[in-house]
């Protein structure tokens, strides 16, 4: 767990449990679901269940240092907020791989959507679908 990340959960009176660092360091690298991040924290000596993980979960996208990201496909799957800036993601449909998309996309989307809507934009998403290279040369 970053020193950053520390900072914000004792500053909210959390504690620093390692099933709140390994929940953390299962999604370092990609967005993971709940259930994958399960797995991945039980191969480790921590015991934990399902119920544990989602609820640090909860708690971390309450303190804003993990965003969920839900690409409509009924699972949501969670990211490390702090070291992103705001990006996008392509999804391969063929073998799950996640990969960020930065996009010069600016305000120049929401000042668009606003328009059209009357809505004071607050944020979107915009996630991407297709083959990731290493399925399209399988
Ligand atoms: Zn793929
Ligand atoms: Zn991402
Ligand atoms: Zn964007």
């Amino acid at each position: 767990m970053d020193e950053n990340n520390k900072k914000i959960l004792k500053e909210g009176g959390y504690r620093i449990t390692p099933q709140r660092t390994q929940v953390l360091c299962a999604i370092s690298t990609n967005p993971q679901s709940v259930e994958e991040i399960y797995e991945t924290v039980s191969q480790g000596t921590i015991k934990t269940d399902l119920a544990s993980v989602y609820r640090a979960l909860t708690l971390f996208v309450k303190l804003k240092l993990v965003q969920a990201v839900n690409f409509g496909d009924g699972k949501d799957r969670y990211e490390i907020l702090n070291t992103h800036k705001h990006h996008h993601h392509a999804l391969c449909t063929r073998c799950g791989k996640i990969t960020d998309v930065e996009l010069q996309d600016g305000k120049k989307l929401e000042r668009e959507a606003s328009k059209k809507t009357n809505y004071r934009i607050t944020g979107h998403s915009l996630e991407f679908f297709g083959i990731c290279h290493n399925c399209c040369n399988a």
